[in-house]
């Protein structure tokens, strides 16, 4: 069993740090909040005074933290950077959503002070943490990928290898920019027919057996009655929020940007996710979108 350091205990990092402690690794947590300190506790993590604390002599750092600032200053230009006091056998998985940029430097950064650093964004959502089912998307050497692999199945299901550092949160942005766009399209076809006289449960299941078949349909669909359980029929409460789609669209525009790649379906899916959160939704489940195309009641 190893000892993991974990900084960040949010709506994510507190159920991922929660399974590393009930598979029997030690756990030693971080979290600028003291609620999400005391949650930890509750959950078998042992509290630490700061990450420093929580990092000395630890053999993997996990961190899950809201954006590269926050990464890029933990480990390499905060007042005791992380890189500074880990030895060259402890591993850095950090499971941030951030630029691929800011990934690749940082690697770089502990590369220089003989300390590994992978990025490892997931896919999977507060459910996918909880119920340990999270996807990760790794970038970071074959040996890296190779030794955090047991500490990743402790947290999630399926674990990728998408390429070297940086790679995970490539992938992840394509990821969910295809998300956007597809709930954006399926928004806009569900409500064309709502206008049109048709029953959006009767459209739905026409559509989920025609070329139209997609995830929203299947499992999320974004117009209230037709599905139990998902954000739509509990008022777009809890799920994926538009404030963080609207951060990936984000950074997926920058990879578009610097690599010159065409995104015109993804800018606009930004374009209506940011008008959607203007309008003071950015704190609802994403599927919510569907209000934008909605008239009026
Ligand atoms: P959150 O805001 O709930 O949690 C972030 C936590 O980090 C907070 O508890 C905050 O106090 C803590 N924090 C910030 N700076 C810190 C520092 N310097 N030291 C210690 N703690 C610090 O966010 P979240 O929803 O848990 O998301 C975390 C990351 O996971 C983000 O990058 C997000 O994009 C990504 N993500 C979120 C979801 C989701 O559905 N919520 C899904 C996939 C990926």
């Amino acid at each position: 069993m190893a000892t993991i350091a974990f900084i960040g205990l949010g709506n994510m990092g507190g159920p991922m740090a929660a399974n590393l402690a009930k598979a029997g690794h030690t756990v030693k947590a971080f979290d600028l909040s003291p609620k999400a300190l005391e949650t930890a506790a509750e959950q078998g993590c042992q509290v630490a005074d700061s990450a420093q604390d929580a990092a000395t002599g630890a053999d993997f750092v996990i961190s899950m933290l809201p954006a590269g600032k926050h990464v890029q200053g933990l480990y390499v230009s905060g007042e005791q950077p992380l890189f500074d006091l880990l030895s060259s056998d402890a591993l850095v998985i950090d499971c941030s959503t951030i630029d691929a940029e800011t990934a690749r430097s940082v690697a770089a950064a502990g590369a220089e002070k003989g300390v590994g650093f992978i990025d490892a964004p997931v896919s999977g959502g507060v459910g996918g943490a909880q119920a340990g089912t999270l996807t990760f998307i790794v970038g970071g050497t074959d040996a890296q990928f190779q030794k955090a692999q047991p500490i990743l199945e402790c947290m999630g299901k399926n674990i990728f290898h998408a390429g070297d550092h940086g790679a995970g949160q490539i992938a992840k942005v394509c990821n969910n920019m295809l998300l956007g766009i597809l709930m954006a399209g399926t928004c806009e076809a569900l409500n064309m027919g709502v206008k049109n006289g048709l029953d959006p449960k009767v459209l739905s299941d026409i559509m989920k057996q025609s070329s139209g078949n997609n995830w929203a349909l299947q499992v999320y669909n974004p117009v209230p009655g037709v599905m139990d359980g998902v954000p739509a029929s509990r008022d777009y409460q809890g799920g994926f929020q538009v404030d963080l789609m609207f951060k990936d669209l984000g950074l997926a525009m920058e990879v578009s940007q610097q690599s010159a790649s065409a995104t015109p379906m993804g800018s606009a899916a930004r374009s209506l996710f940011n008008l959607h959160k203007s309008a003071g939704n950015g704190g609802l489940d994403f599927s919510s979108l569907i209000k934008l195309y909605q008239d009026a009641e």
